[in-house]
């Protein structure tokens, strides 16, 4: 509610909108007690006194009434009237749309077909209708206006509650046997609640016009009775002798309506999440990099393809920095697999994204570091040269291939597309391509599955595909991030042997992430342990999983259960890892470690040892020779 209210003050029309509206409901509700004349009192000797005359500030109108007293009471009823439309309205409305949407099929049918009808009357002409029959008068009027706002809010509610009522927590309701009645209470209900709002702040103003629309034609309010809209048919006849009487009322009812719409459009972007988020802010096509120190110069990294130096990625959100990643350094070969291991939220993909430029930004920043492929920094590469490396030299297979596979194309095609992006080639050879790609991962009948759709396949079946894409344009680097994470034991398997079998034939250097140990040891010939953004060891797959030298590292193997092993206590790691916004110094581990002690978190801790094996520990399980031959 307080980010609500932050969100809508921020909003600088809405807050405007928002602030002219409350004076104006607050003049209204006051307007009993404040010292005004009798609106109804005629005074035909006193017609159309100028504003500021003795006793009558704004003047007096064709009957000599005092125009002050007639405004406030008027602009009391039409407020009245108009926020009584709105709420009659949207809770008739979004009853019907919410029975349409949730029951479906037959009901929904019959009920938006008699909404369809009443929708295809222009709006004044059926309040016109509905007020001829039921007789003028502002009660009708009122009846009139909500009745041609009711299909609007129907539909908007329905479209809604259609994508609700088949989601899972509505169907875990129906499971654990509520009743209709009950599940709409408690499960649709409120996640509608937001839309009627924004629906109703942006059409009050509407209603409001409608109501003295009416009324200006002399059907709502009847006189003597003062509502906005008889004014203004009142002052009509002498709008040009004495605009006073015409204007005062007008002004009033623009200020009202700009007012409700302004307040309504900043509830309304308030109120929803995704403008919260910021997702219909553009993300820029490449990650933003703003380092103040320039790269480390080039280091010889031993023919590496591709060498991250002291990476840092921020992520800036509102007044927090979240340091994702706070320096990675890592380097992989050809031919060679070079494991990321940590758990959940470790900066890992972040750190996989950031190569290539694709952290989205806002709001993430590369703050510092270089990313070397071949020789060349990416970080802060134009666009057109990170496009043409994305896809062609550097490739990423990710966690979930049907997120990442478009569910409307033929995973062929999505494959030619593939190719074709980076190669001028016909589409005939492409889909030749595509097939053999499909057999190389393994698929059986590679022609007739190249004309499948990703949702005919299993979820082995399309990671191959999210694999053959990877390797569509046979690139040098592919970065796999948990791709076989939702995957069976025996479905892992397979694709981790494929992609083995891929880097020998091709040379194919491959950074490997997973949070899973059982899992780098079958593929990986090095392994880097990051945690809270950080590399803490480094080393080959076998000295790692042997002797292990970062205590989070052995405390993470020894979470891992083997089979044939035993009974064997699982250890899990007590605590949580920190939250990257606010990291003390020293290190990150230290409040998880049993060995911690107060040297650890003082200052920084540096990544001791050779380049092959180094760790980020005071006390480390095992020593690491600080100089090693290679
Ligand atoms: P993982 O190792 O599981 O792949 P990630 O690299 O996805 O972890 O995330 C690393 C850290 O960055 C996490 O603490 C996460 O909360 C943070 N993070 C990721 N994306 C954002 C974002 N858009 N805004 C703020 N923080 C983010
Ligand atoms: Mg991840």
């Amino acid at each position: 509610m307080t980010q609500f209210l932050a969100l809508l003050l921020r909003n600088r029309l809405a807050a405007a909108g928002g602030i002219v509206l409350l004076v104006v409901v607050v003049l209204a509700v006051l307007t009993p007690v404040l010292p005004l004349a009798n609106p109804d009192a005629t005074d035909t000797a006193n017609r159309f006194q100028p504003a500021l005359s003795r006793a009558h500030l704004l003047g007096t109108d064709h009957l000599g009434r005092d125009l002050l007293s007639r405004l406030l009471w008027g602009t009391r009823l039409s407020l009245a009237v108009g926020f009584a439309a709105a709420i009659f309205a949207a809770t008739l409305g979004a009853a019907i749309g919410i029975i349409a949407g949730y029951f479906g099929g037959r009901t929904d049918n019959l009920i938006m077909r008699g909404v369809d009808m009443l929708m295809a009357f222009p709006y004044i002409l059926l309040a016109l209708a509905i007020v001829a029959a039921l007789g003028p008068g502002l009660g009708n009027a009122l009846i009139a206006v909500a009745a041609v706002n009711i299909p609007f809010f129907a539909r908007n509610i329905r479209g809604v509650t259609v994508g609700l009522a088949h989601k899972e927590f509505v169907d875990a309701a129906r499971l654990s046997g509520l009743g209709h009645g009950r599940i709409i209470l408690t499960e649709i209900l409120p996640n509608v609640v937001p839309v009627i709002v924004i629906a109703m702040s942006t059409t009050i103003g509407w209603m409001i016009l409608e109501t003295a629309g009416l009324s200006f034609l002399g059907l709502g309010s009847q006189p003597p009775q003062a509502d906005l809209g008889s004014m203004l048919g009142e002052a009509r006849s002498a709008l040009i002798t004495n605009p006073l009487t015409s204007i005062v009322p007008g002004a009033m009812i623009l200020v009202i309506v700009m007012g409700i719409n302004l307040l309504g459009d900043g509830v309304r972007d308030a109120l929803d999440p995704r403008l919260r988020s910021g997702a219909l802010t553009r993300p820029m096509p490449a990650t933003r990099v703003d380092r103040p120190t320039p790269p480390p110069a080039e280091t010889e990294e031993g023919g590496a393809v591709l060498a991250l130096s002291d990476l840092q990625t921020q992520f800036h959100v509102k007044k927090r920095v979240y340091k994702a990643v706070g320096g990675a350094s890592l380097a992989v070969r050809p031919g060679e697999c070079l494991g990321i291991i940590g758990e959940s939220g470790s900066g890992k993909s972040v750190t996989a994204l950031s190569v290539m430029g694709l952290v989205a930004s806002p709001p993430g920043v590369i703050t510092a570091g270089a990313a070397r492929y071949d020789g060349q920094d990416l970080i802060g590469a134009r666009y057109e040269t990170l496009r043409r490396l994305r896809g062609d030299r550097i490739a990423y297979i990710f966690q979930d291939p049907l997120a990442t596979l478009h569910p409307l194309y033929k995973v062929g095609d999505q494959l030619v597309e593939a190719i074709r992006c980076h190669r001028t080639v016909s589409k005939a050879e492409a889909w030749q391509r595509a097939i053999d790609l499909l057999k190389q991962v393994r698929i059986p009948n590679a022609e007739s599955r190249a004309s499948s759709f990703p949702h005919e396949m299993s979820g082995g079946m399309r990671q191959r595909v999210g694999i053959a894409m990877a390797m569509a344009n046979d690139p040098d680097v592919i970065i796999a991030d948990e791709p076989t994470t939702a995957l069976d034991v025996t479905v892992q398997a397979q694709i981790l042997s494929l992609l083995n079998d891929l880097r020998r034939e091709r040379g194919l250097a491959i950074v490997f992430i997973t949070h899973d140990f059982g899992v780098v040891g079958q593929l990986c010939d090095r392994i880097a342990v990051m945690y809270a953004g950080r590399i803490v060891e480094q080393g080959p797959t076998e000295a790692i999983l042997t002797t292990p030298a970062h205590p989070y590292t052995r405390r993470l193997i020894a979470c891992v259960p083997e089979l044939g092993e035993g009974r064997r206590k699982l250890e899990a790691i007590p605590g949580l890892p920190p939250a990257v916004d606010r990291l003390d110094p020293g290190c990150a581990f230290a409040p998880r470690c049993e060995k911690a002690r107060a040297a650890c978190l003082t200052g920084e801790i540096a990544l001791a040892g050779s380049g092959q094996r180094a760790v980020r520990c005071l006390f480390p399980e095992t020593e690491i020779p600080s100089e090693q031959s290679a």
